[in-house]
């Protein structure tokens, strides 16, 4: 047993706020409280610091070969979005590097040594810039092997229903390879959950349907790429399934809100991707707050519209773009991003969840949403021990 002592311990658990000591019997928080255990431990000084649950990203796509850094270029020049797509640019470039790639793992372990020095105990990565059976496995197979290799809980994410690749024409034939894909990656263990993009230029609601009939006969879970640039009520379709998310979601609706309320999925916001693409249209905060809609928020690492490496930068950004409060984006990163993985075990420190905890060294947990491109993290203790990075 190890007790954690001389912090502010920061638990997000409503019936007991604030504590002084932490008591871990292996992975597990045994106690958490204000007076001293009992008994014989191996005690930890967190020399005065503040500790918050482990930061959880529950929306990335760290996973890719190559990188967009010439489009972002061409674009300042005020070439379009368009003209670049059709030069073989956009999500098409990304998928052909992805392809091509032999060294999928050593980037995206590269990238991850950031996530692990903001406090993150656990992500999710997402398929999608494979767009066949061979590539989709590739990187599935890369996330397993990350979570193999580092101290961190990685959740794979399949999604397939992506972007339409170069080699097909028709969307509805593609969904069906997709499908079948979905049940051979899943019977090779590669799959938690099944996403898709529901917009005009990604799949239809009607398709998106058929990708969530599959993932439920899978007994997989289902999230979405929902509302982004358009209402096409991927939302309250996600909630129907009940999803355990629907992200990005600006044009989300009046009745998109209450079908997410009533199936209690949770809202991911992706302000990082707002910030890039300067997308003046915001999520309705104020609408899922007032239905009691969990507001999770995630990087969305991606290399399109959101090469951001940073959970507590997109803390800022959610609180300057999106108007949210710092404890709603402290929880946004931990508690609300459990529940976006469907996860019960963490998020909190409570007694019971796993021991994954964050020390930084500032006074009070609105600091973490204040700075910018500052990085107070001390350490990480994940499952019970201090994290080596
Ligand atoms: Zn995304």
């Amino acid at each position: 047993m190890k007790l954690y002592h001389n912090a502010r311990f920061e638990t997000l658990d409503p019936a007991n706020p604030f504590a002084r000591y932490i008591l871990c019997d292996g992975a597990t928080i045994a106690y958490v409280g204000n007076d001293k255990p009992e008994g014989e431990y191996d005690t930890h000084d967190l020399m005065g610091h503040l500790v918050t649950p482990g930061l959880i990203d529950c929306h990335t796509h760290l996973i890719y070969g190559g990188n967009r850094a010439s489009e972002f270029e061409q674009r300042l020049q005020g070439v379009s979005y368009e003209e670049i797509a059709k030069a073989g640019g956009g999500i098409r470039s990304t998928v052909k590097a992805t392809r091509a790639s032999s060294t999928l793992y050593e980037t995206a372990a590269k990238r991850l040594a950031y996530w692990l020095k903001q406090g993150v105990t656990t992500l999710e990565i997402k398929s999608g810039y494979g767009l066949n059976l061979e590539t989709e496995r590739k990187m599935l197979q890369t996330v397993r092997a990350l979570a193999q290799n580092f101290a961190v809980d990685i959740k794979t994410t399949y999604l397939a229903a992506h972007a339409l690749p170069a080699d097909y024409d028709d969307k509805d034939t593609y969904i069906d390879d997709t499908n079948i894909w979905m049940k051979t990656l899943n019977n090779e263990g590669l799959i938690d959950a099944v996403d898709a993009f529901c917009e005009g230029i990604g799949f239809s609601p009607a398709q998106t349907r058929r990708v969530f009939e599959t993932a439920s006969r899978l007994n997989l879970p289902v999230k979405l790429h929902a509302d982004q640039l358009s209402n096409l009520e991927g939302a309250a379709l996600a909630a129907s399934y009940n999803a355990l998310s629907a992200d990005h979601v600006e044009y989300l609706s009046d009745a998109g809100v209450d079908a997410m309320a009533k199936a209690q999925t949770v809202a991911v916001l992706l302000p990082g991707a707002t910030y890039y693409i300067r997308e003046t249209k915001h999520p309705p905060i104020q609408a899922l707050r007032d239905k009691g809609v969990k507001i999770a928020l995630a990087t969305d690492h991606n290399p399109g519209s959101s090469p951001i490496l940073s959970p507590l930068l997109i803390m800022n950004m959610a609180a300057t773009l999106f108007r949210m409060t710092p404890d709603e984006c402290l929880r946004g990163f931990t508690v609300n991003a459990a529940a976006a993985l469907g996860l019960s075990d963490r998020g909190m420190l409570k007694a019971g969840l796993r021991a994954d905890f964050a020390v930084w060294d500032v006074a009070h947990s609105n600091e973490l949403t204040y700075y910018v491109g500052h990085n107070p993290h001390i350490a990480t203790i994940y499952k019970g021990e201090i994290r080596d990075l």
